[in-house]
């Protein structure tokens, strides 16, 4: 049997099949390469190039595989766009989702793990957030996965297709050996762009907002290894395969980090000055978000390897400084 990892050539997704190979596991991949690269996934993972709204193309690729379960990955991500092009992100995620869902139901397929995120929550009444505290979006980024999530939960009503959602924090890092990392064009996320910094290919960081309620008026992020949040979807899998019921889990750190203290982190990891300067609040942004991720740790039995945030910021630098180009496949995509 096999596991089919939608997404999985994105920066998450690489790291889920990477991880899942090394377990013994058979796997298929789809991605549209759309912000993926090719040479992020796995050789011993069968490639598929298609785009998940493409139901005819989907139909084929559950045609041709014996497929377990499913890993949900693909979708858009950066908040500050979907303020401008909320469509977009209803369109690719929520519409995806559909058509997912669609083909997963036709060929039978009854267990599915999904990206979902911190976002969904929006601006929290209390820290840490749980799991069953309100979910009010302030970005349609956030909004477009927490309708997926909806979409999902009456898809286990009308057709026991059973999913676990797990709502991702701040993910950052990359493989020990540097084999595989992040890479985005453009960079939007806070440790990339901090390490471009650090290796000279920008000129400073610009921190968003200075005028939050937080201990330095910076925003405050729980941050959790790109490894660490891989294991947790095989976790999920193996959850689901046991016959359990429809879940929904954050997978955090439980501990908050605020962007003055990630510049400081990374001035000590990679020993460089990093110019950085205070610049307006970025639209859709929370003040602070930090994970309650003990259920996690107990349902699922995951046991976060990375427990700070030196760590994750060491290996995020190890494939910065590995690959200065990141996968170096601009011109072929
Ligand atoms: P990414 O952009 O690197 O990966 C997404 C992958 O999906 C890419 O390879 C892309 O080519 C593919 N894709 C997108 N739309 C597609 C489509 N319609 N059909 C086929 N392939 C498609 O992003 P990432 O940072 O790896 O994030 C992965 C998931 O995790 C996303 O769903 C995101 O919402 C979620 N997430 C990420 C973070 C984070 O900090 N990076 C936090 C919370 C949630
Ligand atoms: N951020 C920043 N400068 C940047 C990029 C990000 O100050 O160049 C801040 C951003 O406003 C947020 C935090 O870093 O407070 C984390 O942002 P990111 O986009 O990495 O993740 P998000 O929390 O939006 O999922």
């Amino acid at each position: 049997m096999t596991v089919l990892v939608l997404g999985g050539a994105g920066y998450i997704g690489s790291h889920a099949v990477d991880r899942l190979v090394e377990k013994g596991y058979d796997v298929a991949v789809v991605d549209n390469l759309v912000t993926g690269h090719r040479a992020a996934v796995n050789s011993k993972a069968r490639f598929y190039e298609g785009d998940v709204r493409d139901q005819k193309f989907l139909n084929d690729v559950f045609d041709k595989e014996d497929i377990e379960g499913v890993i949900h990955f693909a979708a858009f991500s950066v908040v500050p766009e979907s303020m401008e092009k909320p469509l977009k992100y209803f369109d690719n995620n929520t519409a995806g989702m559909v058509s997912l869902l669609e083909v997963m139901n036709k060929h039978n397929v009854k267990r599915i793990v999904f990206s979902s995120t911190a976002a969904t929550y929006g601006e929290p009444k209390q820290i840490p957030i749980k799991e069953t505290d309100p979910q009010i979006p302030t970005n349609p980024y956030g909004e477009s996965k927490l309708m997926m999530e909806k979409i999902m939960g009456w898809s286990d009503k009308a057709y026991g297709i059973k999913f676990v959602a797990l709502r991702y924090f701040n993910v950052a890092g990359a493989k020990e050996d540097g084999s595989i990392g992040e890479d985005h064009h453009p960079e939007t996320h806070l440790v990339p762009i901090i390490l471009q910094v650090a290796a000279g290919e920008r000129k400073e960081l610009s921190i968003f907002g200075s005028d939050y309620p937080t201990k330095d008026g910076t925003n405050v992020r729980d941050y959790v290894h790109v490894v660490d949040l891989a294991d947790a979807h095989i976790l999920a899998l193996e959850y689901l395969k046991a016959g359990h019921d429809s879940n929904a889990f954050n997978l955090g750190s439980s501990t908050g980090f605020s962007n003055k203290e990630m510049l400081e982190a990374a001035r000590k990891v990679t020993g460089k000055e990093i110019p950085a300067k205070m610049a307006p609040r970025r639209a859709g942004d929370p003040s602070t978000l930090i994970a309650a991720s003990d259920k996690a740790r107990e349902v699922l039995n995951w046991k976060p390897q990375f427990d700070n945030v030196e760590d994750i910021i060491r290996t995020a630098w190890n494939w910065k400084q590995t690959h200065p180009q990141g996968y170096n496949d601009r011109e072929t995509k």
